[in-house]
């Protein structure tokens, strides 16, 4: 038998990737995975054709580009008001870096970490190869809710660390400031700290505003806040990304990712601090315009004859899909319209370790206008 590690070994592909493959082997509109289509900002690809051509090309810093770790604190001091400076930016390989470089940078085997049902697909692993014990708090649908005597009854003498996320892949839900001071009172009381996964800080809905947990009071020194250049500017190939934290949150992070990734390609961080300091107009438009792709999805799946649940973040919406008369399970149903109808989505359990919702699908709406129609109509004409 070849060597195998065990968590890694019991895991299997990710459902992004095999929904991805079947849409394609079936010629199906991929609204599975959240790669968002005819929103990438032109003046940045350009910027980075020029940065690419200009170089340097050998490794940089370790912690990032001077350029980039000062972009990305402003940015973070004009939109989220956390004070941040550029010595507290470390530039990753995108967010999915930037998570594995603080579980394995802030667990000891043995901590528990809490984290929040559905999530997304990289944290239980890492957890667990970190040596950390996973403490879930489901979140149920419709509407996502925080039960908060379950949540404080997962903290206990062994919790270290918390993982949130928000707004919310699969869920759509943003945090609100509610639950975010009841979960400072917490995390403070019980001494641990915060990875605050904010991928898609940028795209909320109808008013809702995204409060980062870090924001709030004695909450600086305990969050370690993770942001993607992917996800900010629709280009998700890109995989940069970055985390914000004080310098002694900070420095065991960075002795992890030094030895993940060491660092990220040069002209691509050169790109993407050119466009965090002047793709401003881009980013505040952005919500408008997925705003009504969500309500053309919505649309388009109710008149398909399915139920689509609140999104009021992120660009995933979640439907029922019981009243088509679909019987099977969440993956069952993905496979099926990906072969049948020629529409791919992604099964809402797959963000569960075990025992999720089975009867909703998850369909990304970053997508084009013309594949959104095409993509519904071929629903309803499935489903009759
Ligand atoms: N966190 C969440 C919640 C996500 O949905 C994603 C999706 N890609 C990531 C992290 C990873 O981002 P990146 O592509 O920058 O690695
Ligand atoms: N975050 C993306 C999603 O939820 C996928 C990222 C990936 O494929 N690893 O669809």
């Amino acid at each position: 038998m070849p060597p195998a590690n065990s968590v890694f070994a019991a895991c299997g592909t990710t459902i992004f990737e095999t929904m991805s493959r079947l849409a394609q082997a079936c010629g199906a509109i991929n609204l599975g995975q959240g790669f968002p289509e005819g929103l990438e900002p032109q003046p940045l690809i350009e910027r980075l054709a020029r940065a690419a051509q200009e170089g340097p090309h050998q490794y940089p810093s370790m912690m990032g580009i001077p350029a980039l770790r000062e972009a990305v604190a402003a940015h973070e001091r004009f939109y989220w008001r956390t004070g941040a400076d550029a010595a507290e930016v470390m530039v990753t390989s995108g967010a999915t870096e930037a998570l594995a470089a603080c579980l394995f940078g802030l667990i000891e085997p043995g901590d528990e970490v809490i984290v929040f049902q559905p999530l997304y697909d990289s944290y239980l692993p890492i957890i667990r190869r970190a040596g950390g014990v996973a403490r879930p708090v489901r979140l149920a649908p419709p509407d996502w809710r925080l039960d908060r005597d379950a949540l404080a009854a997962a903290f206990g003498p062994r919790t270290r660390l918390v993982v949130l996320n928000s707004p919310t892949n699969p869920c759509g839900r943003v945090w609100s400031p509610d639950d975010l001071a009841f979960l400072a009172g917490l995390v403070d009381r019980h001494d641990c700290a915060v990875i605050c996964d904010e991928v898609y800080e940028h795209l909320t809905y109808d008013g809702t505003a995204h409060v980062p947990l870090m924001s709030l009071p004695g909450m600086r020194g305990r969050c370690a806040k993770i942001g993607s250049a992917g996800k900010i500017f629709s280009l998700t190939g890109w995989k940069v990304g970055w985390v914000v934290a004080e310098a002694a949150l900070l420095a065991p992070i960075a002795k992890a990712h030094q030895y993940l990734t060491f660092t990220t390609q040069p002209a691509l961080q050169a790109a993407v601090a050119w466009g965090l300091d002047e793709c401003r107009d881009y980013l505040e438009a952005l919500p408008a315009t997925l705003a009504a792709r969500r309500d053309r999805l919505a649309a388009g799946l109710r008149r398909a004859g399915l139920a689509p649940l609140p999104c009021s973040g992120s660009y995933f919406l979640s439907a029922d899909f019981r009243p088509v008369g679909f019987r099977g399970p969440d993956g069952d149903f993905c496979r099926h319209i990906t072969e049948a109808a020629g529409v791919a989505a992604i099964p809402v359990s797959a963000f569960f370790d075990g025992g999720g919702p089975t009867h909703l699908a998850r369909f990304c709406f970053a997508k084009t206008d013309a594949a959104i129609d095409e993509a519904m109509a071929r629903l309803q004409r499935h489903f009759g």
